[in-house]
C-alpha cells in the first residue's frame, strides 16, 4: 500500500502544547518506559482522514482519557509510515482486537510510524469551534 499523499494526526490540548505549531511527533514509549505495558505506544498514530471522525479514528476516549480530536496536524514528511492493515499482522492479537473493536472504527484509514514524524498545526474551523464541554 502506497503511503497517501497527505496524512494527519489528531491530538488533545495537552499534547498540542508540547508539539507546538511546527514540531515532531514522537512515539510515547520513547518518552516514557511504556513498551511492555503498551506495545501500541511504540508508534505515532496517523490517518488519511482529513476530518476528525472520533469513531472512525478509534479516538473514542474509551482507552484514552483526553479528547484526542481537539487539534489536527498535517504530516509534512510521512514517507516511512506503515499501513495499519500491514502492521496489525505482526502485533499481539489482543492489542489489535482492543483498538479495532471500538464501534465505528475504520482501521483501513490508520497509519503508524516508529520514527519521529515532522508535522505542522493545521486546525480546521469545525475542530476549533467544537463545544468544549
Ligand atoms: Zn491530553
Amino acid at each position: 500500500m502506497t503511503v497517501p499523499s497527505q496524512l494527519w494526526h489528531y491530538t488533545c490540548d495537552h499534547a498540542q502544547l508540547k508539539i507546538g505549531a511546527v514540531g515532531q511527533l514522537i512515539p510515547a514509549s520513547s518518552q516514557m518506559n511504556l513498551h511492555e505495558l503498551l506495545p501500541l505506544s511504540d508508534f505515532v498514530w496517523l490517518t488519511d482522514l482529513g476530518a476528525p471522525n472520533r469513531e472512525a479514528l478509534g479516538l473514542t476516549s474509551r482507552i484514552l482519557l483526553c479528547d484526542r480530536t481537539q487539534h489536527r496536524y498535517r504530516v509534512t514528511e510521512g514517507g516511512h509510515a506503515i499501513w495499519w492493515m500491514d502492521l496489525r499482522r505482526v502485533l499481539p492479537w489482543q492489542w489489535v482486537d482492543a483498538v479495532e473493536s471500538t464501534p465505528g472504527a475504520r482501521p483501513v484509514h490508520w497509519w503508524a510510524a516508529q520514527d519521529p514524524v515532522p508535522v505542522e498545526l493545521a486546525d480546521i474551523p469545525s475542530v476549533l469551534g467544537a463545544p468544549s464541554s
